[in-house]
C-alpha cells in the first residue's frame, strides 16, 4: 500500500508540481505527508514551517481598553512580513488558503471555549477602502474563524462610516487620536447586543483600531468582545 502510494505521489509531484508559496522550493504530494500536517504541508515546506513553530513562542498575553481578549496568532516578523503585505495589498490571493489554516492552528492552540463565543465579525473597511482594496482581509480571517468554531458570522453588521487616515501611515500617538469607537455604527444593535464576539482583524499594531471597535460594540449591548489577529507588531 506505502509503495503505491510513493508511487501515487511521485507521478501527482509530476503532473501537478507545487511549489512552497514563500521560498517557492517544490513540494512534495500531500499524499506522502503525514495526515496530521497535510493542511499546512500542502502550502509551505518544511523550512518555511519551521519559522512558524519558532516565531509564535515570543508572544505574551497583551491588554487593550474595551478588548476582553487578545489573540495574537504570529509575530508580524519573518514570513508574516512577506504573507501579510502580499495577499493584503497586492492581491495575491492564492495566501488565502493558507491563511485559513493558519487561523484554524492559532485557534486551536487557545482556549476560546471558555469565552462562549457566538458571534464572529471582522474590523470593517470603509466603503471607499473596501473598493480600492476589493476585499477585506479581516472579514476573511472572521469567516475562517467562524468556520473552525462553528460560530455565527456576522456580515453587514458594522460599519465604519467615517474615512480616517490608514492607520500604516501614521506613527503611534496619531494612530491612538486617529480612531474613536464614533467612527463605527452598528446598523442594528439588536443583533449584537448580549453576544460574545470575537473581533477579527489581520494586524494588530498599537490595537488602537481594536480598541475603538470593542468600544463600539460594547455601547450596542455587546456583553464581551474578544479580539483575533493574525499577527502582532512586536515593539
Ligand atoms: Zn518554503
Amino acid at each position: 500500500m506505502t509503495d503505491f502510494l510513493s508511487f501515487g505521489t511521485v507521478f501527482l509531484d509530476i503532473l501537478f508540481p507545487r511549489r512552497c508559496l514563500l521560498c517557492s522550493v517544490f513540494l512534495s504530494h500531500p499524499l506522502s505527508s503525514s495526515i496530521k500536517n497535510q493542511a499546512i504541508d500542502n502550502f509551505l515546506c518544511v523550512t518555511c514551517r519551521q519559522q512558524l513553530l519558532i516565531s509564535q513562542e515570543s508572544l505574551d498575553v497583551i491588554r487593550l481598553p474595551d478588548v476582553d481578549k487578545v489573540i495574537s496568532g504570529y509575530p508580524y516578523a519573518g514570513l508574516f512580513e512577506k504573507i501579510i503585505p502580499a495577499w493584503k495589498y497586492h492581491k495575491r490571493h492564492e495566501f488565502s488558503p493558507l491563511v485559513k489554516v493558519l487561523v484554524g492552528l492559532i485557534l486551536s492552540r487557545q482556549e476560546v471555549s471558555e469565552l462562549d463565543l457566538d458571534l464572529v465579525i471582522a474590523v470593517p473597511l470603509t466603503p471607499r477602502a473596501l473598493r480600492t482594496r476589493g476585499f477585506n482581509q479581516a472579514f476573511f480571517i472572521a469567516s475562517s474563524s467562524a468556520a473552525f468554531l462553528k460560530t455565527t458570522l456576522g456580515s453587514n453588521l458594522f460599519i465604519k462610516a467615517v474615512e480616517t487616515p490608514q492607520q500604516a501611515s501614521l506613527n503611534r500617538r496619531a494612530r491612538t487620536l486617529n480612531l474613536s469607537p464614533d467612527n463605527f455604527q452598528v446598523p442594528r444593535p439588536e443583533m449584537i447586543a448580549g453576544r460574545n464576539i470575537l473581533l477579527c482583524d489581520d494586524v494588530l499594531t498599537t490595537g488602537a483600531t481594536l480598541s475603538a471597535a470593542a468600544g463600539a460594540l460594547k455601547s450596542a449591548g455587546a456583553v464581551s468582545v474578544s479580539a483575533l489577529t493574525l499577527a502582532r507588531v512586536l515593539r
